[in-house]
């Protein structure tokens, strides 16, 4: 004898019928008895639910009963079943239904009694039209309305079994019977004769029971899923069917939203030993998921991670709850008498408050009902009225090892608080196989992805950037992503997954990742309209851990959208000085939003493009040391100037030499008046905490004055010629105390500074060359010799190599 399950996917039109057929055929090979459970057409029970809802409110409920009768009956005409009884059959059950809806209609009343009859039918039609077709293909079958087999209390639209009767009638059923039997599932009878329904998704818990009254081998459910996945894999695409399961797995994760098994289905094949293979119908040579005793060996800690979307949290609070015994009792009792579902409790150990979470439509129920038991107690004082919060989700994870693997619950918090998921309460079970967490409804697909990432790819970091920006260093970018990223995802684990594309123009949003090999300003340019908050939207939507944007531009407006990112959990990362020299108030701000969010704001490469600037001083500071003094070259077209100008050239022809190698904005002006240097120190002077503005930089501007005011570029060089007397007499005031020129920015006792220096040959600037930028910490550690970073400090080519380490810093976190 064999037991097997088929759900209503599985049974909803003729061509998943005839698959069915296959999949019995091969069974009877092996057994020549086959019992098997249907649900009702899919959609069906719902249909029939409606139609009564429409009736007892006087609406036209025709076009669902059109709508039943229409599926069954293009079913019965496609699987060329010609059974003239059939037909008729299932017209008169229909008439009948229908007459039944209009006396609902009529006297506006539908008990629920008439309910359970009215939602059996799905499942009495199935079964007719499953045995019919057998039967067409010779195999001999039978259709049985289990009422005759299990029998319940009264309980209309739940009942419960009465195991005894219902084991011995099933036995006595299938004795030395060969053949299908094709069994309705969802529906029973009670002892008064009343027709019963087990509870939506009742048919699992058919087949449970008949499986365990016949000690069957296995009892199979044949669904549309390849099993019992480790996470919802509509909301987490990663996401795989597990193999093997325990029971008490599959109750927890079935508990907790994953949809494959009615919860209460594994109680009987539970105590009876019985393993349930989940199956899947429109993939029958998938391994499918066995859930028994036998807890595998795993090195995962978990073997899933359900939620629960929506859930209302209730608090109960106050001193009187402190030290009193019982009130955790009268709450609870005083909760399951108006028969509120409690999903989930926890209490904190100074017993000022108990929290627990109900499903939303009865929250309101909930406060009036324990308002009411504690009155005396709230109008003394003593307890506060009951506190509702909307809008949130449960998340679990599930899994029998977590007894034995430590620290599951701090890696569960750590990658929902690293990815700025806050959670509103905590819950473990004391069986510790289920940990759940209270979160925002708009941090659960989120949550879901974070954890089985965590969980299930423990080695495999994927941070999913967006890159804005398609100039030299947005395009460099892009090429090292596309020629390094295969080697980081074999040999660190590493993924970087480019999810969109834009630069001021045009976008381009990708959620499942775009193919680095097909990165390219052709393929942007066939994108929409460049958007930012459109940008902001579709990343924030797309609930994806470790997002981030990458601004590779120098761009003021960007800069100005960072706060808004940041606010929507996605981190920064960017060579873009606008937004950390900004206004004070506004850096504050967006420093303040990344740590309230868990977001990262990254700007290594504002300062020094790759050189480690600010991750030294970080580090510094967070080491506990405390800076004392800041030097530094900061601008690599500067040090290029001053490294050249030697006295052989004019001044203003080493200015022109570097504009035409490259080396300095298309209006050198832009690099001489130290704006931008003062930019730089202002950022490194903030990570020393000074809140300075740009503003109380002093900035000694190397345009001669009487050059600022021209536009022409061509008309300065020009002008600068008459400067050119000034600077070589500076130089060789210098070079007679065996000095050179310097531009150097510097920060101490608060103040920052940018101006033109002398530095003799014990300076460690004396020996700057090329382009390059050097920047000495002095602090309480490195008080006789600075802590000194050198080498090349401009160039498209290090600075995106300098971006890429900060978004591998953040699939590292
Ligand atoms: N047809 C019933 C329902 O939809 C029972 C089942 O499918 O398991 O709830
Ligand atoms: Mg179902």
């Amino acid at each position: 004898m064999q037991i097997i399950k088929f759900g209503g996917s599985s049974v909803r039109d003729a061509n998943r019928m005839l698959a069915v057929k296959d999949i019995i055929q091969t069974k009877l090979i092996q057994d020549p008895l086959c019992l098997v459970v249907v649900s009702a057409m899919s959609g069906t029970t719902d249909l029939l639910k409606m139609s009564a809802e429409f009736a007892v409110e006087k609406k036209d409920f025709s076009q669902f009963i059109n709508q039943i009768k229409k599926n069954h009956l293009e079913c019965i005409a496609n699987l060329e079943l010609n059974n003239p009884e059939l037909i008729y059959k299932l017209n008169q059950q229909i008439k009948s239904l229908e007459e039944k809806l209009d006396s609902i209609s009529l006297l506006q009343d539908l008990t629920p009694k008439t309910m359970d009859q009215i939602l059996s039918l799905g499942e009495i039609f199935s079964s007719e039209i499953l045995a019919n077709a057998l039967q067409k293909f010779s195999i001999k079958a039978e259709a049985i309305n289990a009422r005759s087999i299990i029998k319940t209390d009264n309980n209309y639209s739940c009942g419960a079994v009465d195991f005894q009767l219902s084991n011995k009638l099933i036995v006595e059923s299938f004795q030395k019977e060969v053949g299908v039997k094709v069994i309705t599932g969802f529906i029973a009878e009670s002892a008064e004769g009343n027709l019963i329904t087990l509870g939506r998704g009742g048919s699992d818990y058919t087949a449970s029971i008949i499986g365990a009254a016949l000690d069957a081998k296995v009892i199979e459910i044949w669904t549309d899923v390849d099993g019992m996945y480790t996470a919802n894999p509509a909301k987490v695409n990663k996401a795989f069917p597990q193999v093997q399961l325990t029971f008490a797995e599959a109750m927890e994760l079935s508990h907790f939203g994953a949809k494959v098994i009615y919860p209460p289905s594994i109680q009987p094949a539970m105590i009876k030993n019985i393993p349930i293979l989940i199956k899947n119908s429109f993939n029958p040579n998938s391994i499918g998921t066995e859930i028994s005793n036998i807890k595998k060996e795993s090195r995962q800690a978990i073997c899933g991670i359900s939620s629960i979307e929506q859930i209302a949290l209730l608090r109960l609070e106050g001193s009187g709850l402190v030290g009193v015994s019982g009130t955790a009792s009268r709450l609870f009792a005083t909760l399951a008498t108006s028969k509120i579902n409690v999903i989930l409790i926890t209490q904190a150990s100074s017993e000022h408050t108990i929290c627990f979470a109900v499903q939303p439509d009865q929250a309101f129920r909930a406060k009036e009902t324990v308002d009411q038991e504690f009155a005396l107690e709230i109008k003394s004082n003593l307890i506060n009225p009951l506190v509702i919060d909307r809008n949130l989700s449960i998340i679990s994870i599930v899994g029998e090892n977590m007894r034995t693997v430590p620290g599951t619950a701090g890696k569960m918090f750590n990658a929902l608080g690293n990815n700025g998921i806050n959670i509103n309460a905590i819950a473990q079970g004391s069986s510790e196989i289920n940990i759940s967490a209270v979160i925002s409804q708009l941090d659960e697909d989120k949550a879901l992805k974070v954890l089985h990432e965590e969980f299930f790819f423990p080695d495999h970091k994927t941070v999913n950037a967006f890159l804005i920006g398609t100039g030299l260093i947005g395009e460099e970018l892009i090429k090292q992503i596309k020629s390094h990223s295969e080697e980081l995802a074999t040999n660190h684990a590493h993924q970087i997954r480019v999810i969109g594309l834009a630069n001021s123009r045009k976008m381009i949003l990708q959620e499942t990742g775009i193919n680095p090999a097909e990165l390219s300003l052709d393929l942007l340019n066939k994108g929409n309209d460049s958007n930012l908050e459109e940008i902001r939207k579709f990343i924030a939507d797309s609930n994806l851990p470790n997002s981030l944007i990458v601004d590779c531009t120098a761009s003021d407006e960007i800069a100005g959208h960072y706060q808004s990112f940041l606010e929507s959990k996605i981190s920064v990362v960017t060579p873009n000085k606008k937004a950390q020299s900004a206004d004070f108030p506004k850096y504050q701000e967006l420093q303040r939003t990344a740590a309230k969010r868990g977001a990262n704001f990254l700007y290594e490469t504002s300062v020094g493009a790759g050189l480690p600037v600010i991750s030294t001083l970080k580090d510094l500071i967070k080491s506990g040391d405390r800076i004392t003094k800041i030097e530094a070259v900061l601008s690599g077209t500067l040090s290029f100037i001053f490294n050249s100008f030697d006295g052989q050239k004019s001044f203003s022809d080493v200015v022109l030499d570097a504009q035409r190698a490259g080396f300095t904005e298309p209006d050198p002006r832009d690099d001489l008046n130290g704006i931008d240097v003062a930019r730089k120190i202002l950022i490194l002077a903030r990570e020393c905490g000074a809140t300075l503005n740009l503003a109380n930089i002093e900035v000694e501007n190397l345009v001669p004055e009487d050059c600022r005011t021209t536009s022409s570029v061509t008309e300065f060089f020009k002008l600068l010629k008459d400067s050119d007397n000034y600077f070589l007499e500076k130089l060789s005031t210098a070079q007679k105390k065996n000095c050179k020129l310097c531009y150097i920015a510097s920060f101490s006792d608060g103040q920052a500074k940018v101006e033109l220096k002398e530095v003799d040959a014990n300076h460690p600037f004396y020996n700057l060359s090329g382009s390059d930028n050097i920047i000495s910490f002095s602090s309480d550690r490195y008080k006789v010799r600075p802590l000194v970073v050198k080498g090349p400090g401009a160039g498209a080519a290090v600075t995106a190599a300098g971006v890429f380490a900060d978004i591998i810093r953040l699939a590292g976190h």
